[in-house]
């Protein structure tokens, strides 16, 4: 009898550890307390980006956000047959763009070191942006330009990964309600009670909650430091005018999807728990459309919404076990990267259910904050 995963929290993340779960042969189980993708993964702009979104240096979390961007094309193609449904994978490049001169310098510099990575990054001057990108303002000087970045439609792929899902087999449990118990540390598994869908017993439990993952803390004794940021992003009918790349500024970034929509986004506001749009979110985001493409100022966006982002304290994700109790694995705090991490985190999450481990070590792992806190306390 192969064994039994229980998967918590029904977002990309859980979905894509179920389907891998369930293609290396266990019998997976989603618990979701309200709908599939009805959180940050339903909410996100699904950009694909692993050169734009880190800037810094080639740390492990560049290599593991690179190891997805990878995965992906394949991932998606095989997502698409298993469930019918499109992700609608879109390779539009990227351009990072600058309006002071001053600015060009750090982008320099990335480009330095991340056209080591096999990726014919460029600097475009004013004359090769307005070429590539017509609709942007006059008073960008340059951009950092990346052909291979890409994007897919959020909700469309969370759609796929649970469809794809449920004909591999996985039970999927959506409105389960609050996890009212969890009990684990025994020889027989883990038992969870969800407050709708009563009482579930499994050899193993993957918690992917996103940002409500803290709440792991009440039954097994480990901290999990994860916090929401709230994130406002809108949307504009894309018939206004021309938007060819994803484009990012130093606060906002445009990407044209599909449906004849151009997404706009997005906040990063410290608000707990509470999703709500605020006025102040949506007029910056709106004040610097105008800015970047001439053809939004003053435009009304089509509509706005907002989601919460996992957050950890160093900004990586935490995919592993929790110490003390390899039946229960954590895959959460994902933080702006949650969609371009699914096929890493669900590979990574199969790897661990089949106790195989990175001789290397797992720069992810939960029990990094415990041994900073040691470090700090023997000076
Ligand atoms: C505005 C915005 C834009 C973004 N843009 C991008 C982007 O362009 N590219 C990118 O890669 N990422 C992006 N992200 C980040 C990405 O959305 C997240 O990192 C990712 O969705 C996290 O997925 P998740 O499954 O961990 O969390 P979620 O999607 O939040 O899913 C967690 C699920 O757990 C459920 N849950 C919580 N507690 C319980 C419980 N006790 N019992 C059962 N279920 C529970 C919740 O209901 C929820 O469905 C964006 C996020 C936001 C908000």
């Amino acid at each position: 009898m192969p064994e039994s995963v229980l998967i918590i929290g029904g977002g990309i993340i859980g979905l894509s550890c179920a389907l891998e779960s369930a293609r290396r042969g266990f019998r997976v189980t989603v618990l979701e307390q309200d709908a599939f993708g009805g959180q940050a993964s339903g909410a996100a702009a699904g950009m694909l980006a692993p050169f734009s979104e880190n800037t810094e240096g080639p740390d492990p979390f560049f290599r593991l956000c690179l190891d997805s961007f990878y995965r992906y094309p394949d991932w998606v193609r095989q997502l698409e047959e298993q469930s019918g449904h499109k992700a609608e994978l879109c390779s539009s490049g990227s351009l990072n763009v600058v309006f002071h001169e001053a600015d060009l310098l750090p982008m320099q510099t990335r480009l330095a070191w991340q056209r080591n990575y096999g990726v014919p990054l460029e600097m475009l001057d004013e004359s090769e942006l307005h070429r590539l990108e017509p609709g942007l303002s006059r008073r960008a000087v340059g951009a950092l330009y990346c052909p291979v970045e890409s994007h897919v439609f959020a909700p469309k792929l969370v759609n796929a990964v649970e469809e794809a899902c449920r004909r591999a087999g996985v039970r999927l449990i959506p409105h389960a309600g609050q996890l009212t118990n969890l009990e684990a540390g025994s020889v027989s598994g883990v038992r969870v009670t969800m407050a709708n869908a009563g009482s579930w017993r499994g050899d193993r439990l993957v918690v992917s909650t996103g940002a409500w993952s803290g709440f792991l803390r009440e039954w097994v004794p480990i901290t999990v430091p994860v916090h929401p940021i709230r994130g406002q992003i809108c949307c504009y009918d894309a018939a206004l005018g021309d938007i060819r790349h994803m484009v990012f500024s130093s606060q906002a970034y445009w990407v044209r999807k599909k449906d004849g929509s151009v997404v706009c986004g997005a906040s990063e506001d410290v608000a707990g728990f509470d999703r709500s749009v605020t006025e102040r979110g949506i007029d910056r985001l709106t004040r610097w459309s105008g800015r970047v493409f001439p053809f939004l100022e003053g435009a009304p966006p089509l509509r706005s919404w907002a989601g919460l982002r996992p957050a950890t304290l160093d900004g990586r994700p935490l995919i592993g076990c929790v110490p003390g109790y390899p039946e229960i694995i954590v895959a959460a705090g994902h933080y702006r990267n949650g969609i371009l991490l699914s096929p890493v985190t669900a590979a990574m999450v199969g790897d661990l259910l089949e106790g195989k481990t990175d001789p290397a070590g797992n720069a992810f792992g939960l029990d990094r904050f415990a041994r900073m806190a040691e470090k700090k306390d023997t000076g």
